[in-house]
């Protein structure tokens, strides 16, 4: 700690930071979809007590696909990533919530599902990286621009969970 002479002034700025609602995409991809684990998927997210604020089954355009994984472009999977992500309908979803981003990473795991632990979505549903089920975006600000690439204006609800204060004190 750098400031310890004034612990008061550094420590406040620390846990506003924490505390801070924050914004993710959640996508079930075409596998899952097909596989018929949108119900599931959903509800790691719905029983941990994240805030659902966006939801849409939608077939993805070729276009949206390489916008989204733009910084993929150079991969040499980029190809096949897009035909993946475009092979049939995806479930779009936007989610809030405190810590929100890194959490729901946690909870689908490593991107190769054959080194995502056991209880996380990729590690208990999936096999392959090609065919990984599900996407979460990895940082606040990715999370903020992917739900406006893939929700319109009016598309993403404010709303208060009646269990709001069961969640948080
Ligand atoms: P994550 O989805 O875990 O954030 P990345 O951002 O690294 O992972 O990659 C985005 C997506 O691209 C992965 O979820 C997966 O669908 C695909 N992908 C990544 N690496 C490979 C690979 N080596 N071969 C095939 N597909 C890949």
């Amino acid at each position: 700690i750098k400031n310890r002479a004034a612990p008061g002034i550094f420590l406040p700025r620390l846990v506003a930071s924490m505390e801070e609602i924050e914004e993710t995409y959640i996508m079930v991809k075409p596998d899952g979809v097909q596989r018929g684990l949108v119900g599931e998927i959903i509800s790691r997210f719905e029983k941990k007590g994240f805030k659902l604020t966006g939801l849409k089954l939608f077939q993805c355009p070729k276009e949206l696909a390489e916008e989204h994984y733009k910084d993929l472009q150079s991969k040499p999977f980029f190809p096949k990533l897009i035909d993946y992500i475009t092979s049939g309908p995806v479930v779009c979803m936007a989610w809030e919530g405190v810590g929100i981003v890194a959490s729901a990473r946690k909870l689908i795991g490593s991107t190769n599902p054959l080194q995502a632990e056991p209880g996380t979505i990729r590690g208990d549903l999936a096999v392959q990286t090609g065919r990984n089920i599900v996407h979460g975006s990895d940082s606040p600000e990715n999370g903020k621009r992917e739900i406006a690439l893939w929700f319109k204006e009016g598309e993403v609800c404010e709303w208060t969970p009646a269990l709001a204060p069961w969640l948080r004190e």
